[in-house]
């Protein structure tokens, strides 16, 4: 098939780098010029491991990019990957899905029958505003000429590669019979894993053939957006719900990463996100939040258990803050080293994470800051330019004469580095990790003064 993803970005480059490798002719269109001249040149737009190689291998064969609307015109498939930011009052900003519907709408091929399908994260109701604005622009008609569908991205950053080509399910949400049969045949190369083996070189880790297969789910365009939203809201709720027994356990001293581990062995909670951070955060689930209370709100329909999740969330950034402040007293003056600015490892995005709220919050009570992170510092610094932060170039170097270590992102490289060294660097040795994932009693043996959150005991 001819597939356009418009977007470069964390879903629009991995998901057109994905089609292209499983055949299709597929063309990554985005505005940014810069982005578009980096896939040219056989690089990823954005860091997520894998990609950089896929993106090396495909360009040129099966794989394109362009800033050039006019190859709308030559496509099967087009996939609307832009981005869905907040406005201030909560809701989802559509002006850049607008824009991509006036563009195809521009090029819309009269002789073709073409499927429009969102992508992106949008608010139930989108797909209807983008056959409106396509028709107009277009003067063709929906259902006609082209129909719509609706396919949420569910991918993690930092295993993108892996989400799209093994993703759990496959979530179609279109009411025209022509759309769906396209969608089947457009999936059919990975619901299948045709030619999966001979590939997995390409996508740089292990296949398994017995990976079960993912599940190919039909509903109607609006069950389809309201999925991912509150998808988006559940695991926010879960994550916030075991961040408060986190704290529950440190008052009465139980450990929560035993709490998590028991309660994960039951299938209908099951083990993944209840990990304990200092609070959720990145570019969707702080959106994805805002966006469903803020249309609950508009509609009456208030969703009291997400409006109390992020709450929660915020006490947690808080309790974090707090409990820096209970060990070093007072702030003013104290210079805290932070690992990680990211909202999770192996990605760059630092849109929106913890540690520039809790990097704030500590800057407002007197604290001075240096901070690193292996990928995210440049994006970081860009987006939160009123923080008075000294960047460092290497984790040790963030260790220096500090107060204070926050490990806020388990980079792998956090665990490895030399925290003797770190030890030696240090004016005074708190370490305070806020994913549990070093090892306390190591921690202990070389003299740190070492907390997690929601733990009491050395193990
Ligand atoms: P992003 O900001 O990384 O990328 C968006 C890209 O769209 C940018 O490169 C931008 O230049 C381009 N763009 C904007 N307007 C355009 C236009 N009119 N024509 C062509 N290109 C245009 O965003 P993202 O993180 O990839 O997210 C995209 C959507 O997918 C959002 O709705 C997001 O909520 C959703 N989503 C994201 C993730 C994730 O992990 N990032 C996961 C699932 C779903």
């Amino acid at each position: 098939m001819n597939i356009v993803c418009i977007g470069s970005g964390y879903v629009g480059s991995v998901t057109g780098a994905a089609f292209a490798v499983l055949g299709h002719h597929t063309t990554v269109l985005d505005i940014d010029q810069t982005k578009v001249d980096l896939m040219n040149a056989g690089r990823s737009p954005i860091y997520e491991p894998g990609l950089d190689h896929l993106i090396e291998n495909y360009i040129g064969k099966t794989l394109f990019a362009t800033t050039d609307y006019s190859t709308i015109s030559q496509a099967d498939v087009v996939f609307i990957g832009v981005g869905t930011p907040s406005k201030a009052d909560g809701t989802a900003d559509l002006r850049y899905i607008r824009l991509a519907a006036q563009g195809i709408g521009q090029h819309l091929n009269p002789d073709k029958f073409t499927v429009i399908i969102n992508k992106s994260t949008v608010p139930v109701g989108t797909a209807d505003l983008v056959a409106s604005i396509i028709e107009e622009s277009s003067g063709l008609a929906a259902d006609t000429h082209f129909a719509m569908a609706s396919n949420p991205e569910f991918l993690r950053e930092g295993y993108a590669l892996e989400d799209v080509f093994f993703p759990d399910r496959i979530v179609i949400g279109t009411e025209n019979p022509r759309s769906k049969q396209v969608l089947k045949e457009l999936y059919f190369n990975l619901l299948n894993r045709v030619q999966y083996e001979e590939k997995s070189r390409d996508f740089q880790f292990a296949f398994n053939p017995k990976a079960p297969l993912p599940t190919y789910y039909e509903t109607d365009i609006k069950s389809a957006e309201m999925i991912k939203y509150a998808s988006n809201a559940f695991l926010a709720v879960k994550i916030s719900y075991i961040n408060e027994i986190a704290r529950l356990c440190e008052t009465l001293g139980a450990n929560v990463t035993d709490v998590a581990a028991g309660m994960g062995m039951d299938s209908r909670i099951g083990s993944k996100f209840l990990q304990v951070s200092s609070g959720w955060s990145g570019s969707c689930f702080p959106k994805d939040t805002a966006e469903l209370l803020a249309t609950s709100q508009k509609y009456s329909c208030e969703l009291t258990v997400v409006q109390a999740a992020v709450e929660s969330n915020q006490q947690m950034h808080d309790y974090v803050v707090d409990k820096i402040k209970r060990k070093l007293k007072t702030l003013n003056g104290k210079h805290i080293g932070i690992l990680g600015l990211t909202f999770k490892p192996n990605t760059d995005d630092a849109r929106k994470t913890q540690a520039s709220v809790i990097i704030k919050e500590l800057i407002d009570a007197g604290a001075r800051i240096k901070a690193h992170d292996p990928h995210g510092m440049e994006m970081f610094q860009q987006l939160n330019a009123a923080l008075d932060v000294q960047y460092m170039p290497n984790a040790l170097d963030v260790t220096n004469n500090v107060d204070a270590v926050v490990l806020l992102t388990h980079w792998d490289e956090y665990l490895l580095i030399d925290w003797s060294q770190v030890k030696t660097n240090m004016r005074s040795p708190y370490v305070l990790d806020t994913r549990n994932v070093l090892k306390p009693a190591y921690m202990q043996e070389l003299g740190f003064d070492y907390e997690g959150l929601g733990i009491n005991s050395f193990r």
